[in-house]
């Protein structure tokens, strides 16, 4: 039985958690050896997330997200889930700017990161709520197939791989993971030229500036709970090394 939790302060939970459970019914309908049965619960609590094998963590808004899981004594063990023990975890959105280790265009002093991710985001790179857009992507890691339809709300995008001074990052010194870039968006009209970065993998760690679970394209949780699948059976330390 494999624990997959997504963590429920604010924004969309249920979406990820609805999407994980017809990504679960995929899997096992792909496979023609038995797979891992899937329980999926809401994480609130430090007791709920050390019952979790894996942890997405949703969008919605970062400051927010971090004030609560400071008041709930949540963020360390968060960081330690994800930068100590190395379980595999994915962000979208909000997520994503949660997974980072610096963040741009934030308020003044900064917010608490969880960090796992050696990049810095940008944060509401597109603008306001009103410039949202869905945005065809061609995600190479997933099968070939129709063009994944990208939801970016107020999203940010990886505006830089902090390169690593050798060997003195937790991270790379640990897992020695190197930032993968899994997707990229031509940057919108009069902001640059070429694309911008906006899905990620580092190690066990993984990123996306859109929102999978608002569309019902079940592709990328499919591939993410294949990956957590994969990596536990080989110890659960490391899914990069096994694909
Ligand atoms: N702009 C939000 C933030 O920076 C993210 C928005 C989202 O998750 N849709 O946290």
């Amino acid at each position: 039985q494999i624990t997959v939790g997504v963590l429920a302060l604010q924004g969309g939970v249920i979406e990820h958690i609805s999407l994980l459970q017809k990504a679960a019914a995929q899997l096992s309908s792909q496979s023609s050896t038995p797979t891992p049965q899937f329980s999926f619960i809401q994480v609130r609590t430090a007791a709920q997330l050390s019952q979790c094998d894996a942890l997405i963590i949703p969008g919605g808004e970062s400051t927010t997200m971090a004030i609560v899981a400071r008041r709930l004594g949540l963020l360390d063990p968060l960081r330690e889930f994800v930068k100590v023990q190395h379980k595999p975890t994915w962000g979208t959105c909000a997520g994503l700017v949660m997974l980072a280790s610096a963040a741009s265009a934030t308020k003044q002093g900064g917010q608490e990161l969880i960090g796992g991710l050696d990049v810095k985001v940008l944060r509401n790179r597109y603008g306001t709520q009103l410039q949202s857009f869905v945005g065809d992507l061609r995600l190479p890691f997933l099968e070939e197939g129709e063009p994944f339809r990208g939801v970016f709300i107020r999203a940010p995008v990886v505006e830089e791989i902090i390169t690593t001074t050798a060997g003195d990052d937790e991270v790379t010194k640990l897992k020695g993971n190197l930032v993968e870039v899994m997707g990229t968006y031509p940057k919108p009209q009069g902001t640059g030229e070429g694309d911008d970065i906006v899905a990620v993998r580092q190690g066990n760690v993984f990123g996306t500036s859109f929102h999978p679970e608002l569309t019902d394209d079940v592709r990328i949780h499919t591939w993410w709970l294949k990956q957590v699948v994969e990596g536990l059976k080989s110890g659960g330390r490391d899914v990069q090394a096994q694909s």
